[in-house]
């Protein structure tokens, strides 16, 4: 199966398998376990961060960085379709007490600073208090320019407010763009990272920040189920990532470019736009209807909706890209 439907469906090789095997462990939750000492320290160093915190899922992360930056009563402000927000369970509100403010943004990602600061609440007891801003890199493949970053960090900062940065596919964006992963997360409160996505370890996400709110965040993975034990296990397949899958990213990228090519050359789509390794295009809603399992007979995976996204990955070769334009190509010639 060539499995276009996200980079979270890449497998663990077996280099990476028998890293795992190999790894020694301990008990995480008593503090002891190597493996995962090493992940954290290696991971705080070179995002520039004091510390680190091993999690299941990027989307607890998320989660105990809200629990972290805020408490009940409070806001934080995150964009209408950031992941955050939309795709987390409504975990924020849910499970933090905290009321989100999402706001509307641009086709780029972003979201323009006189929203944000419209959208901050005075000190007035019928308002939540803002607490926290929330951006996301890459969004939706796209890698946020560094000056707006920084602009609303600044704003932040002067607004006295705490920023999270959501990086799930932060290394996408320091290989596409160039910069160093400390200097994508410079001036942010906290940062999450996901190894198991283009990464392509099997689970594993991380929490940057200071000491305190590490210590914080600590006892928020507790209290939400994530402190694991033999967690060196895990650990293992991520450092085995960052060895070995963050600079071959960049065939991800070049795949997806070739796809967008491809596809923008096929009569009837429309649309087409790449970003690190995101396609997404819009297929003539006469031809949409059946491509999804059309697709799915010729050994393709991928979700055909009005706007519909390829995700490239470690295991998308250069040789599926073309079966995969050649096929799409088949099927709107035929006219399905
Ligand atoms: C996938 C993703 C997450 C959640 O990651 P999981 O490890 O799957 O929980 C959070 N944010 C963004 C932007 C993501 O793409």
């Amino acid at each position: 199966m060539i499995d276009l439907r996200s980079d979270t469906v890449t497998r663990p090789d077996r280099a990476m398998r028998e890293a795992i095997a190999a790894a020694p462990v301990g008990d995480d939750v008593w503090g002891d376990d190597p493996s995962v000492i090493v992940l954290q320290e290696r991971i705080a160093d070179e995002a520039g961060f004091p510390a680190a915190l091993f999690f299941p899922s990027a989307t607890q992360a998320n989660l105990a960085a809200l629990m972290t930056h805020g408490q009940r009563g409070d806001e934080f402000i995150a964009g209408q379709q950031s992941h955050l927000y939309k795709y987390e369970g409504g975990g924020g509100a849910v499970l933090a007490g905290l009321q989100p403010q999402p706001l509307e943004q641009e086709a780029d990602g972003t979201f323009c600073l006189a929203r944000i600061e419209a959208a901050i609440k005075a000190d007035d007891i019928h308002f939540a208090r803002t607490r926290l801003i929330a951006l996301e890199n890459t969004f939706q493949g796209l890698v946020l320019p560094a000056d707006y970053t920084a602009r609303v960090t600044r704003l932040a900062a002067a607004r006295g407010l705490a920023t999270h940065l959501d990086g799930a596919r932060l290394f996408n964006a320091a290989v596409a763009s160039g910069q160093s992963l400390a200097n994508l997360c410079r001036d942010f409160g906290s940062v999450s990272l996901c190894f198991s996505k283009g990464l392509g370890a099997p689970v594993g996400a991380v929490l940057l920040g200071d000491a305190a709110l590490i210590d914080r965040a600590r006892r928020w993975r507790k209290t939400l189920g994530g402190g694991m034990r033999q967690a060196g296990l895990l650990a293992a397949g991520c450092l085995h990532a960052l060895d070995h899958n963050v600079a071959r990213l960049a065939e991800d990228h070049a795949n997806a470019r070739r796809l967008a090519e491809g596809l923008a050359a096929i009569a009837g789509i429309e649309g087409v736009e790449c970003a690190t390794n995101m396609v997404h295009v819009r297929f003539p809603e006469s031809r949409r209807g059946g491509l999804t399992a059309a697709l799915r007979d010729q050994g393709i995976l991928a979700e055909c909706l009005p706007r519909t996204r390829f995700v490239t990955h470690r295991d998308v070769s250069v040789a599926d890209i073309e079966r995969v334009i050649a096929v799409v190509a088949g099927h709107l010639r035929a006219g399905h």
